[in-house]
C-alpha cells in the first residue's frame, strides 16, 4: 500500500526564460498567419512539439526545407552567425530567439576573439549552443568532462568561457586548472543564472523530502546535474522524461515525501502530471482519491513567475500541454 502524503515541487521550475520565449514567438508568428517553423526541435519534450504543431509551428532540420517568405526561428541556444545570412538570403523571414544571455555570451566570445586569446569553451561539443558558439570562434578548443582538459594547451594569453548550462562547480575546477595552462588567464563567467538557482531550488528541496524525482530530457545536462545535486544534499532521486515513466510503486516504498524538479527545457505542466501520477501510484488511499486536485495545488504552491510556461496574454498559465 502506498505511503506518499506529500508531494513538493521546487519553487523555480518550468521552462527558462529563454526558451519560454522562442516558444511564444513561434506561436505568435502562427498566430499571426504565418506559416512558421523551428529551425531544430525548440525543446526536446513530446507534448510541447505537439502542442506547437497544434498552434501551425512545424519543426525542421534545415533551412532547405522552409519555403521562400515563410518564418523561421531560431531556437534559444542561437546559430552560428553564417545560418542568419543563409535564412535572409533564402528570403525567409527569421525570428531570433536565441535567449539574451546566449547573445551575450556570444559578443563576449567575440571580444575573447578580436583579443587574439587562446580560447577554451567548456561545453558539451555537439551541443546546439556549442556548434553556435563555435560560429563565432572557429579556433575554440571545447572540452567536457575532466578527461579532457589535458588536451588544453600552454599558452601566453589564454580565455576561458562557458556553455551557459555548464555546473558552476566543473568551471570554477577547470578555471583553477588552466591558471598553470597560461601566464595571463581571462575568465569569462557565462553560466547562466537561471541554471544557478534552478540549482539552489533543487538542493532546498532534497533536503526535507525522501525522494526526489527529476523530470527531463535523458540527455540533458542541466537535469542530469539536479539528479546529481540530490545525491550530494544525500537524497535517492529517480530521474525520468515524463510521468508515463514511473510504472513501478515500489520505487517510493517507505516513502512519506516526494520532491519533484525538473529540467530548463521542462515544462511546469509535466511537473504536475509526475505529481498527479505519484499520488495516483504511490499515495495513501486519501491521497490517491485526490491526486489531481493535489498535483495542482503543489504546483500552485511552487509556481513563481518565473516558473511560468508563457508570456503571452490570454495564454491559460497552467494550459495542458496536450
Ligand atoms: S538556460 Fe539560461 S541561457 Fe540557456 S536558454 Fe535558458 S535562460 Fe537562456
Amino acid at each position: 500500500m502506498g505511503m506518499v502524503e506529500e508531494v513538493r515541487i521546487a519553487r523555480r521550475t518550468g521552462f527558462c526564460y529563454g526558451v519560454r520565449e522562442a516558444i511564444d514567438k513561434a506561436k505568435e508568428s502562427a498566430a499571426a498567419g504565418i506559416a512558421t517553423h523551428t529551425l531544430g526541435q525548440v525543446v526536446h519534450n513530446e507534448g510541447v512539439i505537439r502542442q506547437l504543431e497544434t498552434a501551425g509551428v512545424r519543426s525542421v532540420d534545415s533551412l532547405d526545407e522552409v519555403k521562400h517568405g515563410s518564418a523561421v526561428v531560431i531556437r534559444a541556444h542561437g546559430v552560428r552567425p553564417e545560418v542568419f545570412e543563409r535564412a535572409q538570403n533564402r528570403g525567409l523571414d527569421v525570428i531570433d530567439g536565441t535567449c539574451t544571455w546566449v547573445i551575450q555570451e556570444q559578443r563576449q566570445l567575440q571580444d575573447l576573439v578580436d583579443e587574439d586569446y587562446t580560447i577554451v569553451i567548456l561545453g558539451t561539443p555537439k551541443h546546439p549552443e556549442v556548434v553556435g558558439l563555435l560560429g563565432f570562434a572557429p579556433d575554440a578548443i571545447v572540452v567536457d568532462e575532466e578527461e579532457d582538459w589535458e588536451r588544453i594547451p600552454k599558452r601566453k594569453r589564454m580565455a576561458l568561457i562557458t556553455q551557459s548550462t555548464q555546473p558552476p562547480w566543473k568551471f570554477e575546477k577547470l578555471a583553477a586548472f588552466m591558471v598553470s595552462r597560461a601566464h595571463e588567464l581571462k575568465i569569462v563567467n557565462t553560466v547562466c543564472p537561471v541554471t544557478i538557482r534552478r540549482q539552489e531550488d533543487t538542493l532546498e528541496t532534497a533536503r526535507d523530502v525522501d525522494l526526489m524525482v527529476v523530470v527531463g530530457g535523458r540527455h540533458s545536462a542541466n537535469t542530469k546535474e539536479l539528479t546529481r545535486l540530490c545525491g550530494i544534499a544525500g537524497t535517492a532521486a529517480l530521474q525520468i522524461e515524463n510521468a508515463r515513466d514511473l510504472v513501478d510503486p515500489q520505487a517510493f516504498d517507505h516513502v512519506r515525501v516526494v520532491g519533484v524538479t525538473g529540467g530548463t527545457s521542462t515544462p511546469i505542466e509535466d511537473l504536475r502530471e509526475v505529481t498527479q501520477r505519484i499520488f495516483e501510484i504511490a499515495g495513501t488511499p486519501e491521497m490517491r482519491a485526490r491526486a489531481e486536485e493535489l498535483a495542482a495545488a503543489a504546483l500552485g504552491a511552487a509556481a513563481t513567475p518565473a516558473g511560468r510556461t508563457t508570456s503571452l496574454p490570454r495564454q491559460p498559465v497552467l494550459a495542458s500541454a496536450d
